[in-house]
């Protein structure tokens, strides 16, 4: 079983769902650089502060400030038996980055999953999407809406949309991923860690093609 994995795909291919699901099925850490963001950001941290209107937007942290940021969320979590990150690595610097980080420690990334989801998909996942404000559930209006429209199922609390679910964001994300982030989709298919994963089923059905490739070739 590979250990040490990336997941990777567009904004809104279901990499928040998956990486949940495939870091407590594997007992290793999830390490999510956007939701670790999100939670500096409502939590009102320095960095919180200096990124929030940036990840509004839908653009990207700066490369020196996500090596720093990164290196304190590998401290926090035990890593030493793998991981499954989401989000991270987004640009060739990061990844770069990464492999140097996990040579000093006498590790490697594994295996890289890339959820595959068409544009238009990708555009009414997110634009539908709704997260609530007090326990978290994720909603979407198009797919799973709550039975209580504008509040939670679970808990009542007001659902709100992620501000970089703007259509205009949305737009910006999808820009420079195909600008910045598709470009990884070669680098790592070039040292053959890359597996392509269907991410249009519904979530079990994508959760069992990520397991084959998971616990495939060694
Ligand atoms: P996500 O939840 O992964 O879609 O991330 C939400 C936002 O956080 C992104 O649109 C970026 O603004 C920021 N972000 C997350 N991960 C990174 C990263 N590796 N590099 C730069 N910015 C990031």
């Amino acid at each position: 079983m590979k250990k040490f994995i990336i997941l990777m795909g567009p904004p809104g291919s279901g990499k928040d769902t998956q990486g949940k699901r495939l870091s407590q099925h594997m007992g290793v850490p999830l390490i999510s650089t956007g939701e670790a963001l999100r939670e500096e950001i409502s939590r009102g941290t320095e960095i919180g502060r200096r990124f929030s209107d940036l990840i509004g937007r839908g653009l990207l942290v700066p490369d020196s400030d996500m090596f720093d940021f990164v290196r304190m969320l590998f401290e926090r979590n035990d890593v030493s038996n793998g991981f499954v990150l989401n989000g991270f690595p987004r640009t060739i610097p990061q990844a770069e980055f990464l492999d140097g980080f996990l040579l000093g420690r006498n590790r490697k990334i594994e295996l890289v999953v890339n959820l595959a989801v068409s544009d238009s998909e990708v555009v009414k996942r997110l634009s539908g999407r709704r997260t609530c404000s007090c326990c978290g559930a994720v909603y979407n209006v198009y797919y799973s809406p709550s039975s209580k429209g504008d509040l939670c199922d679970k808990c009542g609390g007001e659902l709100v949309q992620r501000p970089d679910d703007s259509e205009a964001s949305v737009r910006t994300r999808l820009e420079v991923y195909a600008k910045s982030t598709f470009p990884l989709v070669e680098f790592y298919k070039g040292r053959n860690l890359l597996s392509d994963v269907d991410g249009e089923g519904s979530p079990e059905e994508v959760f069992k093609n990520i397991l084959e490739v998971v616990n495939g070739r060694d």
